[in-house]
């Protein structure tokens, strides 16, 4: 099917939507979403960057009307797993990076609350401008990632909330009709109590918008660990890595919150020294980050 006509009269339609340089043609959308770092070549008609969540609606009922798939990436930077590109050709990539508000930052409850454009530095800098004794859920894929993206590839971390879509407390999500999704709590009117209950009431919905496609997040709420008083860093050799000796690291780090993150250095040379290498800057960093603070 000749699907050009429709993908033109949407992409005309939002820009007059959206501000000025926030549409862009097959060409340009190729060449900035194009790249991929596994080698899969997507064809891309178009790409839009709405700038708030009334611009997602909008754009979701004209992709609705127009028959025309949508591709949302908060940052687009899911590197080594498609990075920027849709899982099939054809699709128009909604690129949420403009949309990088932090919304509020409950500081007695350590819940931030986030749009998708926010990235790990962002929320770094926001916390260090405050003052404020949290940690960022920090990942190995580096600063200009989004928070929201990789909670909802249920990314993996290096404070003591490792799990990254655990501790993810509440979501809103623009539904493929364009409707709201909330979590029941806070459609029931308790907005605060919702961000603070993960659970909430009734079957658990959240779910639903990670790892699939459901619907594109808008607004997310993170809980965020408080900065221990103290962080060591120790390196130990194993001749051999059990598996009960695996499970104890994995429980030490996931349950208990007393071991940050840790990195398995395996035997071949050029992997140890770029594994090492790697683990001793980012334990540097980190260490010398949180130094600062205490
Ligand atoms: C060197 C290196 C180290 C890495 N280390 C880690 C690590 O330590 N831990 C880890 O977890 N990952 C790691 N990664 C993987 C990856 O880069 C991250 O998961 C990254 O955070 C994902 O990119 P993003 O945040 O820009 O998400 P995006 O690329 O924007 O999105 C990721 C996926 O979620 C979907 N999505 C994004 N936003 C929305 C939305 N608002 N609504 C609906 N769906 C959405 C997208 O369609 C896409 O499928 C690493 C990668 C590299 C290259």
């Amino acid at each position: 099917m000749d699907d050009s006509g429709a993908i033109w009269e949407f992409l005309g339609s939002v820009s007059r939507l959206l501000p000025q340089g926030h549409v862009l043609d097959g060409t340009a959308a190729q060449a900035r979403y194009g790249d991929n770092t596994i080698g899969i070549h997507r064809f891309i008609p178009g790409a839009v960057s709405p700038v708030s969540r009334d611009h997602v609606v909008d754009i979701v009922k004209l992709s609705r009307r127009l028959e025309v798939p949508l591709y949302p990436v908060s940052t687009g930077r899911n590197s080594g797993y498609g990075d920027a590109n849709p899982v099939t050709d054809g699709c128009i990539v909604v690129d949420l990076s403009s949309m990088r508000r932090i919304i509020e930052l409950d500081e007695t409850a350590g819940l931030v609350t986030v749009e998708p454009g926010v990235t790990q530095g962002m929320l770094r800098a926001y916390l260090d401008e405050r003052d404020l004794k949290f940690l960022c859920p920090v990942t190995g894929a580096g600063p200009d990632c989004s928070l929201i993206g990789n909670a909802l590839e249920r990314g993996f971390g290096i404070t003591p909330y490792a799990d990254h879509f655990l501790s993810m407390m509440s979501l809103e999500a623009v539904l493929p009709d364009g409707r709201l999704y909330v979590p029941p709590l806070a459609e029931l009117g308790c907005r605060a109590a919702d961000r603070a209950f993960k659970w909430g009431v009734g079957p658990f919905l959240d779910g639903i918008f990670s790892q699939g496609a459901f619907g594109i997040v808008t607004q997310m709420t993170i809980a965020l660990a408080r900065t221990p008083e103290r962080v060591e860093a120790f390196f130990f050799g194993l001749k051999q890595l059990s598996a009960a000796t695996a499970t104890t690291l994995m429980y030490l780090e996931v349950v208990s919150a007393i071991l940050l993150g840790y990195f398995v250095l395996d035997e071949p040379i050029t992997w140890n020294i770029l594994l090492g290498g790697s683990f001793i800057v980012t334990s540097s960093y980190l260490i010398s980050r949180l130094n600062k603070k205490n």
